[in-house]
């Protein structure tokens, strides 16, 4: 996919809150105070358990944002078998009624969107205007998955035989669907997983990343609300060793989705591969050491808006994320001076005002590998610039965004997934020295491009193995159903989240 510079576009206009802005704030800010509690979900109510773990905000570890009881491996078992019992009546349902379901569930997100942006604002650390966007894009998966549904499941395909015998090829649901989800889109990511799974007629476990299940947890709920009936869902809420691997290991499931690190999707790989039991599929999204190659015909003062966007943005939290811009040597000069300038003017700290740019990591294990890293490059690598940390940053889990000059991608060993960004500056001549180089690192997410040279463009694009690519814009941010988003090699297995062919890859097909 080549995306270019399409205007943004969405399923929710129902949220457009530029022009309420004040009294918005002030509803986000009514539930501020709330406490949630969160457990397992099964069978329709919420249980509550002897792993207890407090809930602070990663950008003031005093805020308490609630608690949450963490799944046991007997809830594990009753989940698998009540959903096992339950595939069957849900894939017997219409795909109409299914999708009217998500429908309906969008309706409650956005009738519910101050307390989500509020408990997503808090849980995840996330700006309020990322946390908007956030429950948009959920809302967006949720309507664009039901009008995918309608049109590619709804009907069989017709075909005729060369015996002249007419036949049927239908999508089903394909059994109990395990859907593993990262803290990063605690909302967004969690729902399109589960909202894809479900409308194809599969029974959903669901499994949130321990750091932010909360915000799953209230979205079950809503889910439950909406109609999904109660042994067609459940939550189990808990740390990959007690939930994820016992369900990824069970006979009982009949496909995994994920999205989370690379190495976590080869652990799953393997245990799916071990089972003594029917293969099934895994549908991966996962890391990435996304580039951005810019040459000396790009417009510097867009080069730089959309470089410091795309590698600083939530915190630099984004799978999509620029970690690595080549910058043409005639060029580099003055496109580092003006890095320097742009990240001087960033606002790292409380994500609940609205003159933040950057917050906090999410938590101390993030924040520790994430200084470490820089640490390191101090040592060997020159620094280019750092977003200065305010004061109050030492309450929670702040990294400063950094920038590093350094001599090749391949000095990088992993993804550092946070705001630090590592410029590399070519010659022209090496320009395929380059796409070879970020080829080579065997990840294939996100790539960007910035020229004004169009055969330059079709020649990156044509030699780069990665799944999305972005000209002449930033390299985040994907719209459901404009950009479908997902990546090839080390990045994941596709299907695309938010495309055309993300649903039958939940299916399987049966002709009569
Ligand atoms: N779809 C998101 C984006 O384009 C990234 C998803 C992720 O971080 O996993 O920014």
């Amino acid at each position: 996919d080549l995306y270019g510079d399409e205007r943004r576009n969405s399923f929710s206009p129902n949220i457009e809150i530029d022009s309420q802005w004040a009294p918005f704030k002030q509803a986000v800010d009514g539930f501020m105070q709330q406490q949630w509690n969160g457990g397992p979900i099964i069978g329709g109510s919420q249980r509550k358990t002897e792993q207890v773990h407090p809930v602070l905000a990663p950008q003031n570890h005093n805020i308490r944002v609630g608690e949450m009881h963490w799944a046991s491996a007997q809830d594990v078992s009753e989940a698998l078998d009540l959903l096992s019992d339950g595939f069957v009546s849900w894939n017997a349902t219409s795909v109409n009624t299914r999708a009217a379901c998500l429908e309906r569930l969008a309706d409650l997100l956005e009738d519910n969107l101050a307390e989500l942006v509020a408990l997503c604002h808090l849980e995840a650390g996330k700006t309020i205007q990322d946390s908007i966007d956030e429950v948009r894009e959920a809302v967006d998966f949720c309507r664009y998955y039901a009008v995918q549904a309608r049109r590619g499941l709804g009907q069989p395909l017709l075909g005729t035989a060369f015996t002249g015998k007419d036949r049927q090829y239908r999508l089903d649901g394909r059994g109990v669907f395990v859907c593993i989800s990262p803290w990063n889109f605690p909302l967004a990511i969690f729902l399109g997983q589960v909202s894809a799974a479900l409308v194809a007629g599969n029974s959903v476990i669901a499994k949130p990343a321990e750091q932010t299940s909360l915000i799953a947890c209230r979205t079950v709920e809503l889910a439950l609300q909406a109609g999904i009936p109660a042994n067609a869902i459940a939550l189990l809420p808990g740390d990959g060793a007690s939930v994820g691997a016992p369900l990824t290991r069970d006979p009982r499931i009949a496909g995994v989705a994920f999205t989370g690190s690379t190495e976590t999707a080869q652990l799953i790989n393997r245990s799916l591969a071990q089972r003594d039991a029917e293969i099934v599929p895994l549908i991966a999204e996962t890391g990435g050491q996304n580039a951005m190659i810019i040459d000396s015909t790009s417009l510097p003062e867009q080069v730089v808006r959309d470089v410091v966007h795309s590698a600083f943005a939530s915190a630099g939290q984004r799978c999509s994320a620029l970690r690595v811009l080549y910058v043409q040597e005639d060029v580099a000069d003055r496109i580092i001076e003006m890095l320097r300038g742009a990240m001087s003017q960033q606002v790292v700290g409380d994500p609940s005002l609205h003159s933040t740019d950057i917050g906090p990591v999410i938590d101390l294990k993030a924040q520790q590998g994430l200084l470490a890293h820089i640490e390191k490059l101090k040592a060997s690598a020159q620094l280019i610039g750092q977003t200065p940390l305010p004061q109050s940053a030492s309450q929670g889990t702040f990294v400063a965004p950094t920038a590093f000059l350094i001599s090749d991608i391949a000095v990088l060993e992993r993804e550092q997934f946070g705001p630090i960004l590592h410029v590399v500056r070519y010659k022209a001549s090496e320009l395929d020295k380059v796409i070879d180089a970020i080829n080579a690192t065997g990840y294939g997410l996100t790539l960007g491009v910035h020229s004004r040279n169009e055969e330059t463009t079709r020649h990156i694009a044509r030699r780069t193995r990665v799944g999305n690519i972005y000209i002449n814009r930033d390299q985040i941010g994907a719209v459901v159903g404009v950009q479908p988003f997902g990546g090839q090699g080390l990045s994941g297995t596709g299907p695309k989240a938010g495309g055309p062919r993300y649903l039958p890859r939940f299916t399987r097909e049966i002709a009569l």
